[in-house]
C-alpha cells in the first residue's frame, strides 16, 4: 500500500510548553529538508536514523525564519506507522505551532484526519486494534501511570493473551469437527468432550481474570480513593492542602468547622489519588458515634488508601486506638504530624498499633515529611498487592463489554457439555467465543467498525 504525506499537531492544545508537528509517509523527509536549517548546513536526509536536530524552520518562499526547533528524524520501518516520520518539536504556542503546521503543509503534505496516524499504523500492520485503541487510552491517560498501563496494552500484552485463547478454542474447535466427520465413532464422542471442557474452562478462567484487572485499569485512571482520617485539628485539610498544594480546602484554627466532605485528584508520583478529607463527615465530637455514622462507614469502606493523621504533640487516646482498629484490615499510612511541637506521642505504642504499616512523620506548617509520604505512596502502590507492571489490564470499556459476551458464550458452551448436549450444538458457542475475542484484536472486525472507532481520535495521533 502506498500512502501520501500526512501532518498534523500531535499534542493537545494547551498542554505542556512543547508543541509536536509529525509527519508520515513516504515524502515526510523530502518535506522537513525542505524547510528545516540546522546550524551545520546538513540535510537530514544525511543524518543517521532516529536522530535528534537542532535548527530554524525557513520558509522556503520568503526566507523568513519563521521558528525555533528541534527535529527528531525516524526512517521507516522502525517508527510508530511504519512510515518515514518527521516531528517537528516547537514552542508551544498556538500561533508558533499553527506557524509550522501551515509551512509543512505548503511545502507538499496533507492535513491528516483525526486518527489517521494510528490509522495508518494498524494498517501497515504496526499494531493490532487493541493496541490501537491502547493509543486513544494514551490520549486519555491523567497520570504517567495509567500510561503506562496504556503502554503495556500497546505492547500487545492482551492481544498476546486473547491470541492463546483463541488458539486454545480453535483446537477445541478442529477436535469436535474431528468428532462430527466421524458421528459413528463414540470413542472419539468420548475425547472430545473432556478436552474441550477442559479448554473451555481453562478460557473461562482466563475471562475472569481479565474482567477482574479491569477495575484496576479503571482505579489508574479515575484515582486511588485516598480517605484521609484521624481526630479533630491534628491536621487532615492542612495535609490535603499540602498534597494538593493550593489552598482548595479550609484550613481553620477551630476543631471541626470544615463541614462538606472534600475531594481533590492529585498525581502523586505517577499514582493518581482521589483525596478525601474526612473532616466533614463528622457529624459530632465523639469519633466512636463518628465510626458508627454510616456514611463514614461506607466512605471508609470503600477507600483503596487511609492516610491516618496523629499528632506528635499529644499523647495517643482511646479514641486513635479506635481508628486503629477501625482500619486495621486496609491499606493505610500512619502520618504524624506537628513534629515541630515538642513531642508528647509514644512512638513505640503507635509502632505497635500500626503493627508493619508505614509510619511517616510529618510537619506540614514547615513542609517537612511530604517527601517521605509520597515516597510511601508510592512504594506501597508500586509494590504493594496490585503489582501494576506485571498484570494486564482491560481498561477499555468495548473491549470489558466484549469479554462479558464471551464469558456468556462460554459458559453456555460449558454448561452444555455438561448436559451431554451433541456436540455439534456446542461448537456453535465456542466458535462464537473465539469470533468475539477476535473482535477485541480486531480480527473479525468490519469496516464500519473500524472507521468508527478511528474517527475517535484525536486530531495527530
Ligand atoms: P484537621 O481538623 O485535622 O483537618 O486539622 P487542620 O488541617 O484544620 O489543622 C488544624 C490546625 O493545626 C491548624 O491551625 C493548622 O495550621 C495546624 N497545623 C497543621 N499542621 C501543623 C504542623 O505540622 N505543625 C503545627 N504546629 N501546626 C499544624
Ligand atoms: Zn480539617
Amino acid at each position: 500500500m502506498e500512502f501520501d504525506t500526512i501532518a498534523a499537531i500531535s499534542t493537545p492544545s494547551g498542554e505542556g510548553a512543547i508543541a509536536i508537528v509529525r509527519l508520515s509517509g513516504p515524502k515526510a523527509i523530502e518535506i522537513a529538508d525542505k524547510v528545516f536549517r540546522a546550524p551545520s548546513g546538513k540535510v537530514l536526509a544525511s543524518q543517521a536514523t532516529h536522530t535528534i536536530h537542532y535548527g530554524h524552520l525557513q520558509d522556503p518562499w520568503t526566507e523568513e525564519v519563521v521558528e525555533e526547533v528541534m527535529v527528531s528524524f525516524m526512517k521507516a520501518p522502525k517508527t510508530f506507522t511504519r512510515e518515514d516520520v518527521i516531528e517537528i518539536n516547537c514552542h508551544g504556542g498556538i500561533v508558533s505551532v499553527n506557524r509550522v503546521l501551515s509551512l509543512v503543509l505548503r511545502a507538499g503534505a496533507r492535513l491528516a484526519e483525526p486518527g489517521e496516524f494510528t490509522k495508518r499504523a494498524f494498517l501497515n500492520g504496526r499494531i493490532d486494534l487493541s493496541q490501537a485503541e491502547a493509543v486513544m487510552d494514551l490520549i486519555r491517560a491523567k497520570t504517567d501511570r495509567a500510561m503506562d498501563v496504556a503502554l503495556g496494552q500497546m505492547e500487545g500484552r492482551l492481544s498476546k493473551l486473547i491470541g492463546t485463547l483463541r488458539q486454545a478454542l480453535l483446537e477445541s474447535i478442529a477436535q469436535m469437527e474431528v468428532n462430527i466427520d466421524y458421528p459413528e465413532y463414540d470413542d472419539v464422542e468420548e475425547m472430545t468432550r473432556p478436552v474441550m471442557l477442559e479448554k473451555s474452562l481453562w478460557v473461562r478462567s482466563e475471562i475472569e481474570r481479565l474482567l477482574q484487572t479491569s477495575s484496576q485499569g479503571k482505579i489508574l485512571r479515575e484515582g486511588l480513593s485516598t480517605v484521609i482520617i484521624g481526630r479533630p485539628n491534628v491536621g487532615k485539610s492542612s495535609l490535603l492542602n499540602s498534597l494538593v498544594q493550593e489552598n482548595k480546602a479550609i484550613v481553620t484554627e477551630i476543631a471541626g468547622t470544615t463541614r462538606d466532605i472534600i475531594e481533590e485528584y492529585v498525581n502523586v508520583r505517577g499514582v493518581p489519588l482521589r483525596l478525601v478529607d474526612t473532616a466533614g463527615i463528622r457529624e459530632t465530637e465523639d469519633i466512636v458515634e463518628r465510626i458508627g455514622v454510616e456514611r463514614s462507614r461506607k466512605v471508609l469502606k470503600e477507600a483503596d488508601l487511609i492516610l491516618y493523621v496523629l499528632n506528635y504533640s499529644e499523647a495517643l487516646t482511646a479514641e486513635d486506638e479506635l481508628l486503629f482498629e477501625a482500619v486495621k484490615d486496609m491499606d493505610y499510612i500512619v502520618v504524624i504530624n506537628k513534629t515541630d511541637l515538642p513531642q508528647k506521642i509514644d512512638l513505640g505504642q503507635v509502632q505497635q498499633l500500626a503493627g508493619n504499616k508505614r509510619l511517616v512523620t510529618t510537619s506540614l506548617i514547615e513542609e517537612e515529611g511530604i517527601d517521605q509520604l509520597e515516597e510511601s505512596i508510592a512504594e506501597l502502590f508500586f509494590e504493594g498487592e496490585l503489582e501494576a507492571g506485571d498484570m494486564t489490564y482491560v481498561s477499555n470499556a468495548r473491549h470489558i463489554s466484549l469479554l462479558h459476551q464471551a464469558h456468556q458464550t462460554i459458559s453456555d458452551a460449558i454448561e452444555a457439555a455438561e448436559m451431554d448436549v451433541p456436540v455439534d450444538m456446542i461448537q456453535i458457542d465456542v466458535t462464537r467465543t473465539w469470533e468475539i475475542l477476535g473482535e477485541i484484536i480486531g480480527d473479525t472486525a468490519d469496516d464500519g467498525l473500524l472507521n468508527q472507532l478511528f474517527s475517535q481520535f484525536c486530531l495527530g495521533k
